[in-house]
């Protein structure tokens, strides 16, 4: 710092705290700062914009007492989950994602927060700043296209299986004899069908899922039997495209879940190995690791590129790697699949190495621990 910059001023202030104080306030991003304790000892403009709140009212105030970050689901971070308190603690910076601020105006207002700690000369933690950004378009943006897909998927689900059905009718002959052409004509006419009507299908289910609208009929699963089976519909597939089948499916206390939903996911995981691998093998492990019950999915496949992994819950998010295949998708599967899982109070890890392969895990409580819970009058996560 040159003398003129920390030459303090008429009022005490030296030039680069003016300057600091500057940035501070006009930052585009809701900002403040808390000691210890979490008191409010900055608060900058755009936090006062954002929020309501002014510097006066902030300032000394406790941020759980008008801040109180909450999750999605409405519950208080303060207490559990704070990113200061994390942030302290781990003396390091925190994305904690999208959560929710109350503002003076008593609404809730989703905001993506990080928080990095503030440190002594001595290395000391002495506060935490957090750093947010008003996320109301964003989420609204996001409500409008689910209100959207919703509505296009209800409209076309009627007329499109009504096409199906026609169309049977005509390929079984039972609407009259067709030629040998019209028949491969209609054939492709109906495999396309049948994609369209996944793919609503597919919308449907997000839909659902993410309304809570999903209905889960929950029962003890056998593991081992479920993906026996799935790994046995899939034989054709895999003959179809000359890869190798590669499974060790070993006995696993039973889990709670819902069959079709538990069907749809581990479909999903082999039908995906298969589709994103053009050479080598496919394989399906399953199993108990002491812990929980694991099943897991890898391919010497085409891979994931390491910074689109973290990418693949969102909604028609492709990687940039599923263009070397001829595949084709919505990109809706895994993250029907992840809601799936989340719903079993289970874990999806995903590994791969562009142009190696890939490894899906899924990672399930065993049933015991989730119907003691059923049985103490809770229902399991819906
Ligand atoms: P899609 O309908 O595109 O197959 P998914 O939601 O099932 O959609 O998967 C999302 C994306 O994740 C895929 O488009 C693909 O890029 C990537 N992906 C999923 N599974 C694999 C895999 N086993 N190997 C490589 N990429 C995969």
């Amino acid at each position: 710092m040159s003398r003129e910059q920390s030459q303090k001023g008429p009022d005490g202030i030296t030039r680069v705290e003016r300057e600091l104080d500057r940035i501070f306030s006009n930052l585009g991003h809701g900002m403040y700062v808390v000691d210890n304790d979490r008191r409010v000892l900055l608060w900058n403009r755009s936090a006062e914009s954002i929020l309501g709140w002014t510097e006066k009212e902030a300032l000394g105030k406790g941020c759980r007492e008008f801040i109180g970050h909450q999750d999605d689901e409405g519950n208080q971070l303060c207490d559990t989950d704070c990113p200061l308190i994390a942030t302290m603690g781990e003396s390091h910076t925190i994305f904690a994602g999208t959560v929710w601020a109350q503002s003076k105006g008593e609404e809730l207002i989703p905001v993506n927060v990080s928080c990095a700690p503030i440190l002594d000369d001595d290395g000391n933690v002495v506060g935490a700043v957090e750093v947010f950004a008003d996320m109301t378009r964003e989420k609204e943006v996001d409500r409008l296209k689910s209100d959207m897909v919703s509505v296009v998927a209800h409209e076309l689900r009627t007329p499109l299986t009504s096409m199906r059905g026609y169309l049977e009718l005509v390929l079984t002959g039972d609407a009259g004899e067709i030629t040998g052409e019209q028949k491969n004509f209609l054939e492709i006419v109906d495999s396309n069908v049948q994609r369209l009507k996944e793919l609503v299908d597919d919308f449907l289910d997000v839909d659902k899922l993410e309304s809570g609208r999903m209905q889960m009929h929950w029962e003890e699963l056998d593991v081992k039997r479920l993906i026996e089976e799935a790994v046995e519909t899939f034989k054709p597939q895999v003959q179809e495209k000359s890869l190798k089948l590669i499974t060790q499916i070993e006995e696993a206390p039973a889990v709670t879940g819902d069959r079709q939903l538990f069907q749809q996911v581990v479909s999903n995981l082999i039908s995906n190995a298969i589709k994103y691998t053009n050479e080598g093998e496919v394989g399906v492990r399953s199993g108990w690791d002491g812990e929980r019950v694991f099943i897991e999915v890898w391919d010497t496949g085409v891979g994931i590129p390491e910074d689109e992994i973290g990418k693949l819950g969102e909604k028609f998010y492709r990687a940039s790697t599923a263009a070397k295949t001829p595949s084709h998708g919505s990109g809706l599967g895994l993250s029907i699949t992840y809601e799936i899982i989340r719903k079993h109070d289970g874990e999806l890890r995903i590994e791969s190495t562009e142009g190696k392969g890939s490894k899906f895990g899924v990672y399930l409580p065993q049933a015991r621990e989730r119907t003691i819970i059923r049985n103490q009058g809770e229902a399991p996560h819906e």
